[in-house]
């Protein structure tokens, strides 16, 4: 990564960078065997969780989420004015299924949750996927990489199901701000088409270097 960083060159700073931000979303696209349409990035997960809550989450109904969770969810929420409603862990501090059942304006969990580091495996979300073809459901897998089961394969199958990735803890770049959604091509237009319209240029040509490398050295991500 570093020397990715390296050989930028200070000429190539004078000019905006790629908006799309394809060597980033190719090598992305490679890495997790996907269509280049099924991905988005954007400056770090938080930058795309706030514009999926803002792209998606238009309903009168509530947003659900749990109650102890990331502490961003109601932030955004209560920004973009979302109607939302926390739903209580068990006694166990795990996340009950069945709240997630009813008619709602859309979804987000983190697996594993945050801060509990309670994980639930693929079919948990499958069927809560399953259950709300009318809104989206959006994962957050910022500690996806430390051993817990990953949804990105829910994406081939469900087109209302977005999961959410960073290189700020597996990758141990926060500083870079990079985070990334992997969802139906129709969702990544909508989540692009946002941020088109907000601000373009938010990746930065060193960022881009950096992130490419690091993708594409997975012998050095999955030794250490
Ligand atoms: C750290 C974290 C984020 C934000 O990560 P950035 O990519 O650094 O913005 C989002 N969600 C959860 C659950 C996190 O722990």
């Amino acid at each position: 990564m570093g020397k990715a960083i390296s050989k930028v060159s200070l000429d190539s700073l004078r000019k905006y960078p790629d908006p799309a931000c394809d060597i980033l979303i190719k090598a992305l696209a490679a890495y997790h065997n996907q269509d280049s349409s099924k991905v988005f990035v954007g400056v770090g997960s938080d930058d795309v969780l706030a514009m999926s809550f803002l792209t998606f989450f238009n309903s009168e109904r509530p947003v659900l989420f749990p109650d102890i969770t990331y502490s961003f969810y109601d932030v955004w929420a209560d920004l973009f004015r979302i109607p939302h409603e926390q739903m209580p862990l068990d006694e166990d501090f795990k996340i009950k299924a069945s709240d997630y059942e009813k008619p709602c304006g859309g979804i987000v969990i983190p697996n594993p949750n945050a801060p509990t580091g309670v994980a639930e495996p693929v079919e948990f979300f499958e069927k809560i996927v399953a259950a709300h073809p009318e809104c989206v459901v959006i994962i957050d897998e910022a500690y996806v990489d430390f051993g817990s089961q990953s949804c990105i394969g829910l994406t081939d199958k469900y087109d209302n199901v977005l999961v959410v990735r960073t290189f700020s803890k597996s990758r141990a770049m926060a500083g870079n701000r990079i985070g990334y959604a992997i969802g139906s091509p129709e969702l990544i237009k909508y989540l692009s088409d946002c941020k088109f319209s907000f601000n373009s240029y938010t990746m930065d040509t060193i960022t881009l270097a950096a992130g490419v490398a690091s993708v594409e050295d997975d012998d050095y991500f999955k030794e250490k």
